[in-house]
């Protein structure tokens, strides 16, 4: 068998072009577009000892989408008590994975509309997501194998992927035999716990996955747990730090950390590039998501022959843009997260253009919680400090011999997430691969959305720690050895 391919498909999603799928969307979103949601940990034998928290809309803060008990540090510690390995055979294991995927499917609506409701995800952001949600369980359950699992894993998952990136985790941990404990995201708990809830309808035991909502608290008692054997985590690199250190003072030494950070990703444009395609593609990696991936592009390098023009049509795609409410089919830019999210970004915008410093902005709506797409001018990538989580977009301009010392300040920013390249000169791209320190580049298309099995992801430096994401190499973090691919 072809050591990267064992047999499987990616799913094939829905297209927005088609009717048949746009209708077979509305129609079942349309059932849960007034539902509220009641989620409570999923913890073997126990009832939980949280408090219960709103989950509201980001896009209409006066839309109720369901309330949410946390699971408290007595619910944590009994829950990873009750935690058993999933020890069934690895067949089992990996048809019940496969089941769940098609559980997935089959409930599309009601995950699209935790989507759009729960997580501001625009209708071809949600359809990426729920794709990449089926793609990863069918891809892991593919390298289900007998080899021995870690034990007990704890997977905590952002809020900007709370179906794909949540499953992931949880779906590769289960593959390999382990029980899993999952902490979702403050703000999305509610899709994670229906999710969770097709996985045990599909098959797989509650002992082996126990959800437990909650804030810093809950996850800061799990990864102190001395009984959990290894911690997957997604999000910010301030917080892998502070789990890397919670780990090494309570975990066996041997517990792996498997991390997915940030990025300060950029984007280089030679004077050769084609530009509707370059536009194009920096319009999708600064502003689909309203810029809330790891992935997406925060700063943009145009080479100084072009730039004028280029900025222009840029602004021009820009003004184009419909920024509004994620259930509406023609939305292209939803909300940002919640208020802090929000505030955070606009103040840093605020200051950019109060040093003049804002080249253009667009109008956004004053209700829920919205950022504009902004485009930001700076000198150089090494300007950014940090990671602004949303769409503000920096530009900055190069002189053709300068293309080294813009090499050098994108590796020198000590993230290496994602890269991308607009050239047609052939030569340059390899030269630029080779020296740009990236877990994944892209040239000629847009930097975000990898898909499972073709292309993995994940990043080297304050990035994360690898293995990447939808990869071969993945589920060995979470065995006690790694496994001879050749068997697979
Ligand atoms: N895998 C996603 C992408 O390729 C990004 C994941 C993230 O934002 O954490 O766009």
């Amino acid at each position: 068998p072809d050591l990267f391919m064992p047999e499987r498909t990616n799913s094939k999603g829905w297209d927005m072009r088609d009717t048949p799928d746009m209708t077979a969307i509305d129609t079942a979103r349309g059932a849960f577009a007034n539902h509220a949601w009641t989620a409570d940990p999923l913890v073997a034998d126990q009832t939980p000892d949280g408090a219960v928290h709103p989950v509201l809309n980001p896009a209409r803060p006066d839309d109720h989408v369901g309330q949410v008990t946390w699971a408290g540090p007595e619910t944590v510690a009994q829950a990873v008590e009750a935690a058993s390995p999933w020890n069934a055979p690895a067949v089992v294991r990996a048809a019940v994975l496969t089941h769940a995927a098609h559980l997935y499917e089959e409930n599309f609506g009601e995950l699209f509309a935790l989507l759009h409701r729960e997580a501001g995800k625009s209708v071809m952001d949600a359809i990426a997501e729920l794709r990449e949600a089926v793609d990863f369980l069918r891809y892991y359950a593919a390298r289900a194998t007998d080899a021995p699992a870690l034990g007990r894993f704890a997977c905590i998952s952002p809020w900007n992927f709370p179906l794909a990136i949540f499953t992931g985790q949880i779906a590769a941990a289960l593959a390999a035999g382990n029980a899993v404990l999952a902490k979702p995201a403050e703000q999305t708990p509610l899709i994670a716990v229906r999710a969770a809830e097709l996985m045990i309808e599909a098959g797989v035991p509650p002992t082996a996955l126990q959800i437990l909502p909650g804030d810093g608290v809950t996850g800061a008692a799990l990864t102190s747990n001395p009984a959990i054997d290894g911690v997957a985590f997604t999000g910010s690199t301030e917080t892998a730090q502070i789990i890397h250190k919670t780990m090494a003072t309570h975990l066996n030494p041997g517990a792996p950390l498997i991390a997915e950070t940030g990025g300060l990703n950029a984007m280089v444009v030679d004077s050769t590039a084609l530009p509707e395609q370059a536009v194009q593609a920096i319009i999708e990696s600064a502003f689909q998501s309203a810029g809330q991936r790891c992935s997406a592009l925060r700063c943009l390098y145009v080479q100084e022959d072009i730039a004028d023009g280029f900025i222009d049509m840029l602004k021009g795609a820009m003004d184009c843009l419909q920024i509004g409410d994620p259930w509406q089919t023609h939305c292209d830019v939803g909300p940002v997260i919640d208020e802090e999210a929000r505030a955070g970004i606009q103040d840093y915008i605020d200051e950019a253009m109060a040093k003049g410093r804002v080249l253009h902005a667009l109008p956004c709506p004053d209700n829920g919680h919205f950022v504009a797409p902004t485009l930001i001018k700076v000198n150089s990538i090494a300007d950014l400090g940090k990671e602004v989580f949303g769409p503000a977009l920096h530009v900055a301009t190069f002189k053709s011999e300068e293309l080294d010392a813009v090499i050098d300040a994108i590796n020198g920013t000590g993230y290496g997430l994602t890269f991308g390249l607009q050239t047609r000169i052939d030569d340059r791209v390899q030269y630029v691969a080779d020296r740009i320190e990236a877990g994944n580049i892209y040239v000629n298309r847009n930097q975000i959305g990898a898909i499972v099995g073709s292309q993995p992801f994940g990043g080297e430096g304050l990035s994360g720690t690898g293995p990447k994401a939808g990869g071969p190499l993945y589920l060995d973090r979470f065995r006690s050895h790694p496994v001879d691919q050749s068997e697979l």
